[in-house]
């Protein structure tokens, strides 16, 4: 028996490219939250937010609303406010991943998905697994950006989502405070407390606290051309 195969990609919620791109058509929720800093603007429905996505990039737009859904859920009880999630290029000195200081939005590298060459000497850890990681971490930051916390790497509320996922996502108990410049026999030094993460390793998470090969060995290395 032949199957008759459509070209079309399933979307659950489809509409037109109009539609999306017409203010007055866009849905907006009437009881979505405020977000902070946006004047009390109300926030599109998460179903404008994928068909959007679906339209500018396909399956990587489609992939990046669900895993944002799924990350949502089961890590930040659905309280990061949808804030659209871009592929394309992140601005200079964020090397995969980019949350905008003021509207949340995250911004991931299209490499991720699509690497084109060995530029960062990761070829082999590229893929789905990775890129999944890439955007906890920028949740992470647009999550404390929702709640007007500090959102940087070296601060304490960062160190308590470093904290808290690290148990929720199987990786133990870690300690994470913010690494300060202290005397130490003298000399004043930048140095974790002990038994604490370092700089660097707050700034990786996940990605530092994976074990060796984690990326390497994923079964579905999911690479969608953007
Ligand atoms: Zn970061």
């Amino acid at each position: 028996m032949t199957m008759r195969r459509t070209h079309h990609t399933p979307v659950t919620d489809p509409v037109t490219p109009a539609a999306v791109l017409l203010p007055e058509a866009v849905g907006y929720a009437e009881s979505a939250p405020a977000r902070s800093g946006t004047s009390g603007r109300l926030a599109p429905i998460p179903a404008t937010y994928r068909a959007a996505q679906v339209i500018l990039w396909g399956p990587a737009g489609a992939w990046a609303h669900d895993t944002f859904s799924e990350l949502n859920a089961q890590y930040f009880a659905n309280a990061i406010p949808h804030a659209g999630i871009a592929w394309g290029l992140t601005p200079h000195g964020h090397l995969l991943g980019y949350t905008h200081r003021i509207d949340g939005r995250i911004t991931l590298h299209s490499a991720l998905l699509d690497p084109h060459s060995n530029a960062w000497g990761m070829w082999s850890r590229l893929g789905e697994r990775c890129a999944r990681d890439v955007l906890l971490h920028e949740m992470i930051h647009a999550f404390l950006l929702s709640r007007d916390e500090c959102p940087d790497h070296n601060a304490r509320p960062w160190c308590r989502e470093v904290e808290r996922l690290a148990l929720a996502l199987g990786l133990g108990v870690v300690h994470a405070a913010p690494v300060k410049a202290r005397r130490i026999n003298g000399r004043v030094v930048k140095r974790p407390l002990d038994g604490h993460l370092t700089q660097k390793a707050l700034g990786a998470f996940p990605h530092s606290l994976r074990p060796v090969g984690y990326y390497e060995s994923a079964n579905n290395r999911m690479r969608i051309r953007l």
